[in-house]
C-alpha cells in the first residue's frame, strides 16, 4: 500500500482537498494542507491533483509518520 503524505511546500491551492473522494484534508491553520491518515483510502488523486508535488508517496505507515514528524518539527512554530 502506498502512504500519501503533504511535507513540501504547499501552496495551499486547495486542489487536493476538493480532489480528494474520502475528504481525508484538511486544511491547518489557513496556511498548509494535511492528509488525515486514519481517513485516507490510498487512491493517489491528492497526488495527482497538485501542482506543486507537495505531496510524497511512502511505501510503509511507518516512513509516512517519520515524513509527518520531520516536516512538522521543520516548520517555524
Ligand atoms: S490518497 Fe486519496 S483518499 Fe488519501 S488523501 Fe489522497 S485523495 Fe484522499
Ligand atoms: S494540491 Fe498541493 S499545493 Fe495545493 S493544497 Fe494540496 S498539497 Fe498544497
Amino acid at each position: 500500500m502506498k502512504y500519501y503524505v503533504i511535507d513540501r511546500g504547499c501552496k495551499l491551492c486547495d486542489a487536493c482537498y476538493w480532489a480528494c473522494p474520502a475528504k481525508a484534508i484538511r486544511i491547518v491553520d489557513d496556511v498548509r494542507a494535511e492528509i488525515i491518515q486514519d481517513q485516507c483510502r490510498h487512491c493517489g488523486v491528492c497526488y495527482d491533483s497538485c501542482a506543486n508535488e507537495a505531496i510524497s508517496i511512502y511505501d510503509d505507515a511507518a516512513a509516512a509518520q517519520a515524513a509527518i514528524v520531520r516536516f512538522a518539527q521543520s516548520r517555524p512554530s
